[in-house]
């Protein structure tokens, strides 16, 4: 398929791609748009920044239009991730505008997302916990949902948010179709899915939890106590911006306060903080007031932001899948990107575990 009128889509639908720029699918627009058009349920995985946003909502968005009492729920596992959905959806929606999409995200306004829900939205936006609260309160109701889509769908289905999920179940209808989307599915995934997804189609572009090509891979050999003066090394060194990730809020919040001190422009995102500071820690970072945003995992999933140029893990995340999202954060929709990581002598086996599953995809990973 060489342009996205192959696919005949509502005609509003593929002006608003057009005013988006964007011509040709993806591969696995091109691969998931059509099995989703046929109503059949779908578990779709491709690299990090391969457009896996419009391959679940062009179908949504398609099917909704035709049946104009249905609706559609997206659940994310972040607020920043949700915001971001919600954007593109209106972007895909511009000559569509009877076809609202909602956020219910924690951190914000109940009262608003209440008298949002009131006005008879058509696609849903939201992170798990936020929504239970406005479905427990009968702010919400989700009957009329012809079109779930689980993004990031193995983070969803993993301990921390498997309890709201098996809430949220009890409201959906049993008659709808069920998309999962993500980079990475862990082959324990399969089970948990199974409560969702009925004799779902699986479409897979490149090999499954494989990182994007395009990124530089390298490790540094370091030791906790020089961890500091290897990142400033690195910061000064680099060019473009920067995403360091560490693993506590408490450990984001001290990186970025060494950096600020040493005069560079570092913002700062974690669950610690408000929705208002993590709005305007994304907002600055993303119009370059900052160059350099400190982040735990919280931001690992997700994000487009395309300047990204390169991400530090300053510390290895807790979860080796979490390494293909975090260092996933650059080199999108086909641009450059470099990723390096720390690693103390602490950390041997957790990069084992890394190692592994980057082996598989035959990626290669410099060390200095
Ligand atoms: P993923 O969810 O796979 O990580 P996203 O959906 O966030 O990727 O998309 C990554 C980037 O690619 C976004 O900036 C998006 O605007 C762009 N993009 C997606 N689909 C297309 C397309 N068909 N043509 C051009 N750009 C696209
Ligand atoms: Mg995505």
């Amino acid at each position: 398929m060489n342009h996205f009128s192959e696919l005949k889509l509502p005609e509003t639908l593929t002006k608003a791609l057009q005013a988006m720029k964007f011509e040709k699918p993806t591969p696995i627009q091109e691969k998931a748009i059509p099995v989703a058009l046929t109503h059949r349920d779908l578990i779709g995985c491709a690299q990090t920044g391969t457009g896996k946003t419009a391959a679940f909502s062009i179908p949504m968005i398609s099917r909704l239009l035709k049946n104009p009492h249905k609706t559609g729920l997206i659940l994310v596992p972040t607020r920043e991730l949700g915001s971001q959905i919600l954007e593109v959806l209106t972007k895909l929606t511009l000559f569509n505008p009877e076809l609202r999409s909602i956020l219910l995200i924690g951190g914000m306004s109940m009262k608003a997302q209440i008298k949002a829900a009131q006005a008879k939205p058509r696609i849903i936006v939201a992170t798990p916990g936020r929504l239970v609260d406005h479905l427990k309160r009968g702010n919400v109701t989700l009957s009329s949902v012809e079109v779930l889509v689980l993004d990031e769908a193995d983070r969803m289905l993993d301990m921390g948010f498997a309890p709201q999920l098996n809430e949220i179940l009890r409201f959906l209808p049993k008659a709808r179709q069920t998309l999962f989307f993500s980079a990475t599915l862990p082959s324990n995934i399969e089970k948990l899915s199974a409560r969702y997804l009925r004799d779902p189609v699986r479409v897979t572009v490149g090999a499954v939890s494989e990182p994007v090509k395009k990124i530089q891979q390298s490790v540094i050999q370091t030791l906790v106590a020089k961890k500091n003066d290897t990142l400033l090394d690195e910061l000064n060194l680099r060019k473009g911006s920067i995403l360091v990730f560490a693993r506590t809020q408490s450990r984001t919040d001290r990186v970025a306060r060494y950096l600020t001190e040493y005069g560079l422009k570092v913002t700062r995102i974690h669950g610690g903080r408000s929705q208002g500071q993590r709005n305007a820690a994304v907002a600055g970072f993303k119009d370059g007031k900052f160059r350099i945003m400190v982040a735990t995992d919280i931001a690992a999933r997700g994000i487009d932001i395309p300047h990204i140029a390169h991400v530090i893990n300053y510390d290895l995340p807790q979860v080796p899948e979490d390494y293909i999202h975090r260092i996933g954060r650059t080199a999108r929709a086909g641009a450059e990107g470099e990723a390096v990581s720390f690693i103390t002598p602490e950390d041997r086996q957790q990069w084992r575990e890394i190692s592994k599953l980057l082996e598989r995809s035959g990626a290669k990973v410099a060390v200095q």
